[in-house]
């Protein structure tokens, strides 16, 4: 039994809806498929989510909404019309946004709940085009479903006793269950939206809820690459990689899999293939509990996150001050900061953060402030502008070498490393460097070891 989600330019037309109908009616595993709203159909269109999330800035500024709701509403119509499938659906679509607009007044709330139809409106109508190709499909909305989710706009969490309700699935008499991903409900009966990107969250919490042999995660690439094949012409193809070394490289932006998607799929050892829409035949990149190590590759990827900014203090004698890291992340905490890593010395410290956190507010000034009178470093220093390099590789691990041939490749580039970490587990190395040596230091890496 399979679970198969299709991302955004899987479904972004009438076309690419026709050929997942034929993947799922030619193979008789596919039992639940979670899909997306309708995606880029060319380099310069807008996916039918940000067009939402348009519709809600207009709403909230105080601006006309009726081009916006309009140019959304198209976008469905001609999908519809082509499928040559009932036209009321439009109707409906068109009357649940007018309910959203005028009846939700707290802004986030309204955001998630509009965010949340592209979705579900390509949801309903992709089961109706299955019926009218004589599938026994069905509709069933994540409520249906038992995707119970924390009250947390735009980063909802699962409740994990909605395992047992997905659970309930599987007894579903119908051939194919079209459940739309991205959002669950919270138990105040709000629309929660998962971070951007997140119908592969859902498509995990599905597979994982009815324990699935396999998650197929549809997209219009068949592999994941050793490195972005927009930096490198012909990137190493990974054939299989474990979720381990996944994560890692999901977190710092390879955007095929969302990295939060692999939690559910790991604690159940569910397998996921990365599959292509336009190209079914090829078995793409698996996911997998373990692998086979090869010794001559130790590194199976690398990837760069841009966007990131630290905070740098000193303090002498550091290290003899009880509590010093506690004091410093309940000034974040106090000021609903995240931080991503935490390298250190014997008298100083780095917090590395997402530079977006800061962006339209003066938090950093105060954080700073906060920082400068309750623990009174000698020097504190911050830095934006730093990109996050990952080297992975579970092959990696007792091989001795491999920081020296990292270091020396980008040295050979004058790469400037600012930071650096390495995990007991020594399947990931981290490297702080300046967002203008991002390219070239996965060019003389890929070298390097590929
Ligand atoms: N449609 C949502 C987004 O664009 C979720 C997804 O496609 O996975 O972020």
């Amino acid at each position: 039994m399979k679970v198969a989600k299709f991302g955004g330019s899987s479904l972004s037309n009438a076309t690419q809806i026709q050929k997942v109908a034929s993947i799922v009616q030619n193979d008789k595993d596919i039992k639940t498929i979670v899909v997306s709203a309708p995606g880029k159909r060319h380099d310069d269109d807008v996916k039918v989510t940000d067009m939402l999330i348009a519709l809600h800035t207009n709403k909230v500024t105080g601006l006309d909404t009726e081009d916006a709701l309009s140019e959304i509403l198209r976008r469905y119509e001609s999908i519809i019309d082509e499928l040559s499938i009932d036209r009321s659906l439009l109707d409906d679509f068109e009357r649940t946004l007018r309910d959203y607009l005028t009846a939700i007044e707290d802004e986030e709330a309204l955001l998630d709940a509009l965010k949340s139809r592209g979705e579900d409106f390509n949801a309903r109508l992709i089961s109706t085009y299955f019926q009218s190709l004589g599938f026994s499909a069905k509709y069933v909305s994540p409520e249906e479903a038992g995707i119970k989710v924390t009250n947390t706009p735009a980063n909802a969490r699962l409740i994990p006793s909605s395992y047992d309700d997905i659970n309930k699935l599987k007894d579903y008499p119908e051939d194919v269950l079209v459940i739309p991903g991205f959002y669950g409900i919270s138990d105040n009966g709000n629309i929660v939206t998962f971070a951007r990107g997140g119908s592969d969250i859902t498509g995990a919490i599905i597979a994982r809820g009815i324990r699935a042999d396999l998650y197929e995660n549809y997209t219009d690439e068949s592999h994941i690459y050793a490195a972005h094949p927009g930096i490198i012409d012909e990137p190493y193809q990974i054939e299989e990689i474990t979720y381990r070394e996944m994560r890692e490289l999901a977190y710092a932006g390879f955007g095929i899999f969302h990295d939060e998607a692999l939690e559910p799929l790991y604690q159940e050892k569910i397998p996921v293939m990365i599959r292509n829409t336009n190209a079914p035949h090829i078995e793409g990149t698996k996911i997998v509990p373990e692998r086979e190590l090869d010794p001559n590759i130790p590194v199976i990827g690398f990837s760069c996150d841009e966007g990131f900014t630290s905070i740098s203090l000193h303090k002498y004698l550091l290290n003899k001050e009880v509590g010093f890291t506690r004091r410093i992340l309940q000034i974040l905490e106090d000021y609903h900061i995240s931080y991503e890593h935490m390298p250190s010395g014997i008298d100083d410290i780095s917090i590395i953060m997402r530079s977006n956190q800061f962006e339209n507010n003066d938090s950093l000034d105060k954080i700073i402030g906060e920082i400068n009178l309750q623990l009174e470093p000698e020097w504190i220093e911050v830095e934006d502008d730093l990109s996050m390099l990952f080297i992975v590789g579970l092959g990696m691990a007792r091989q001795v070498g491999i920081v020296s041939r990292v270091t020396a490749a980008l040295a050979g580039e004058k790469v400037n490393i600012r930071m650096m970490n390495q995990g007991s587990t020594e399947y990931s190395m981290m490297f702080a460097i300046k967002t203008k040596d991002h390219e070239p230091s996965i060019k003389a890496l890929f070298k390097e070891f590929f």
